[in-house]
């Protein structure tokens, strides 16, 4: 598997990944280092990851992940875009994770023609989302999120919560919440487990909905764009040569 982010949702579904005893090779991409203000967001990092010493988040998850040994981790500290220039290994993977959210990563990857590849994340105001994208017959990377979509800021798990005020009244604030990265990772992890009973268990291939008191859910099945240069112009031959024989792709 080629996860690239262990950020917040990155770091949290490798939790669950290990909490569910999988068993999988991961190759885990992250160019960034642990901070103080990341630990309330992640299930997976600790106090000492990012304190005296702000390590870096692949070797945070491997530290973690020593804990599951069913998970084997391989760590490159990276962003995307130069892993992909130093030699990026096309078709050694079965499975892709997009859990990076800078440098317009997600339409970097989609033009990259990845095997199944599946994306989740926070969104602003309590929302969470999860979206499984295979080349060819599913909507891609690219159509979700076209390059000239606004840069998503890093920190978006974000949303307003009630309190009592000091003199016992309710106050609405601004919070950094804890609970929609778990969530999004939650459903990534999920959908994951579902690869096990086989592509008839494939439903929706995109999921959001809040955390908040509303539990609203939308679900949907979404079909490629022809306006989309990656989806246009999907080569199927490229497919049956890098990827007929990784193991989900008839989940395509
Ligand atoms: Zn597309």
């Amino acid at each position: 598997m080629l996860q690239v982010g262990a950020g917040a949702v990155g770091s949290s579904t490798i939790y669950f990944l290990g909490l569910m005893g999988a068993s999988a090779e991961l190759l885990v991409l992250d160019h960034d280092v642990v901070k103080v203000e990341n630990l309330d967001r992640s299930l997976l990092f600790g106090l000492d990851d990012a304190s005296p010493h702000e390590i870096p988040k692949v070797e945070a998850v491997v530290r973690a992940a020593e804990s599951f040994p069913a998970l084997r981790v391989h760590p490159v500290r990276s962003r995307w875009a130069d892993y992909v220039a130093a030699g990026y290994r096309v078709g050694e993977f079965d499975l892709a994770l997009a859990l990076a959210n800078e440098d317009h990563v997600w339409s970097a990857m989609a033009e990259a023609v990845l095997p199944l590849t599946l994306q989740a994340t926070t969104d602003r105001d309590w929302g969470v989302a999860f979206g499984a994208h295979s080349p060819g017959t599913g909507y891609c990377l690219r159509c979700r999120f076209p390059p000239d979509t606004p840069v998503m800021p890093t920190i978006c798990a974000e949303g307003e919560i009630e309190i009592e005020s000091a003199a016992g009244q309710p106050e609405t604030v601004h919070a950094s919440l804890p609970f929609q990265s778990a969530a999004a990772a939650g459903l990534l992890a999920v959908e994951i487990d579902k690869l096990a009973l086989g592509p008839a268990a494939g439903g929706p291939n995109y999921v959001e909905g809040r955390i908040d008191v509303t539990e609203n859910v939308l679900s949907l099945h979404r079909t490629p764009s022809r306006a989309c240069p990656a989806c246009r112009n999907f080569p199927e031959d490229l497919w049956a040569v890098k990827y007929e024989r990784t193991r989900f792709a008839s989940f395509r």
